[in-house]
């Protein structure tokens, strides 16, 4: 997977995901990428999310909306809210993945369950700020 999301200066979000589907694709597999609310949402009132992993517990889970949804409603900040689904609602279940996600305010969240999850960031424009962690 390759997914990326976005903040500009009046705090609009917006999430992008593209991916070449599991190991061993399946035919006619469809996968959590291009199921809005599952691997890839956003929506200016709370946040964007994109996920990668095992698409079918993050379709179950509905995970990107579920990231909004626990912002928009118990008002948790944007790391919370992932960290909340990403390390306890998946792991219960075994679903293997993490996101990266950004509010309106440009607070960033990339936690993953996973051994490993490549991520990096721009934080202001003309002045990159750019990290590339290297997970095992
Ligand atoms: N989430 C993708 C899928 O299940 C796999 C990936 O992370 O690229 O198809």
């Amino acid at each position: 997977t390759v997914g990326a999301v976005a903040v500009d200066k009046e705090g609009n979000v917006a999430a992008a995901t593209s991916t070449g589907g599991m190991t061993n694709k399946r035919y006619g597999r469809v996968g959590d990428v291009p199921v809005i609310g599952a691997g890839t949402y956003a929506d200016n009132a709370t946040c964007a999310v994109s996920a990668t992993g095992h698409g079918e517990f993050f379709i179950r889970n509905v995970v990107a909306h579920e990231i909004a949804s626990i912002m928009r409603y118990s008002g948790k900040s944007v790391s919370d809210a992932a960290d909340k689904v990403v390390m306890k609602q998946l792991v219960e279940m075994e679903g293997s993945g993490g996101v990266i996600a950004v509010d309106k305010n440009g607070r960033i969240a990339m936690p993953f369950n996973s051994a490993g999850m490549y991520r990096g960031y721009i934080k202001e424009k003309g002045k990159p700020n750019t990290f590339i962690y290297d997970d095992e």
